[in-house]
């Protein structure tokens, strides 16, 4: 293939479009707020979790406390039916006397179920705290995920328009090149991936860094300057400058 060599020079425009593509392409792709998110995303699942469970512990308890209270309250109805029978001064004395024992166990018995009332509505208290904790955790990162979300959008916007500008330069650069040579540009790019010409600098192609052999050197030196170079080792096309070395 042949080309003017503006018109193979006006190849490493593209060239250098689309590897700033390329670069914003990459930076979009690998953004520390992407990772940042997925780490707080991953957080918040747990916490999500962590809160289903401390709330069900929490009802698991008050419906103890439910219990508990209940059965203090039957205990006192008890103790306070008895002290009115007791009070009323009915009933023959060793009546009296076996409501008077009664009462009694049912005191200690009350003592001890206000005890249990006590233990649970502690341990109720706990889980409550628990509860506002892991709230408190969800909010800390639910507005930690806000911030990172708004920076990751605002680094898409900036990093879009930038890329919106570096494709309409390319396209731009693009229109000045020749049919064949820009589809051979092209089809080399989805070949070998990222460039598809590179300069040849000092002896050295620019895509694939190696240096050229006395043999290429040769060759090249004495071919035209309107033929199309390719890197034999990474087939691009080789664009020839100032600076070749040749
Ligand atoms: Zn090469």
């Amino acid at each position: 293939m042949t080309a003017a060599p503006q018109d193979q020079w006006r190849l490493l425009d593209v060239q250098a479009h689309d590897t700033r593509l390329a670069q914003i392409a990459h930076r979009r792709r690998t953004l520390p707020e992407l990772a940042e998110i997925e780490r707080v995303d991953g957080r918040l699942k747990l916490v999500a979790d962590d809160l289903v469970a401390a709330r069900t512990v929490a009802s698991d308890i008050e419906r103890e406390l439910k219990k508990a209270e209940a059965d203090v309250e039957q205990v006192r109805q008890r103790a306070a039916r008895d002290q009115a029978r007791l009070d009323s001064g009915q009933g023959t004395s060793k009546d009296l006397t076996a409501l008077q024992h009664e009462i009694a166990s049912l005191a200690e018995r009350q003592s001890v179920l206000e005890d249990v009332e006590l233990e649970v509505m502690e341990r109720l208290e706990a889980a409550q705290v628990r509860i506002a904790e892991v709230e408190a955790e969800q909010e800390r990162l639910t507005t930690e995920l806000a911030g990172f979300t708004a920076a990751r959008d605002a680094a898409f916007a900036e990093l879009d328009a930038e890329a919106q500008r570096e494709s309409a330069d390319r396209v731009n650069a693009a229109a000045g090149v020749p049919a064949d040579l820009l589809a051979l540009y092209e089809k080399i790019r989805e070949q070998v991936g990222g460039a598809g010409a590179a300069k040849l600098h000092q002896r050295r192609c620019e895509g694939c860094r190696l240096e050229l052999n006395n043999s290429e050197i040769g060759r090249f030196r004495t071919a035209p300057d309107t033929e199309v170079l390719r890197c034999e080792e990474c087939r691009r096309i080789l664009v020839r400058t100032g600076d070749s070395g040749l």
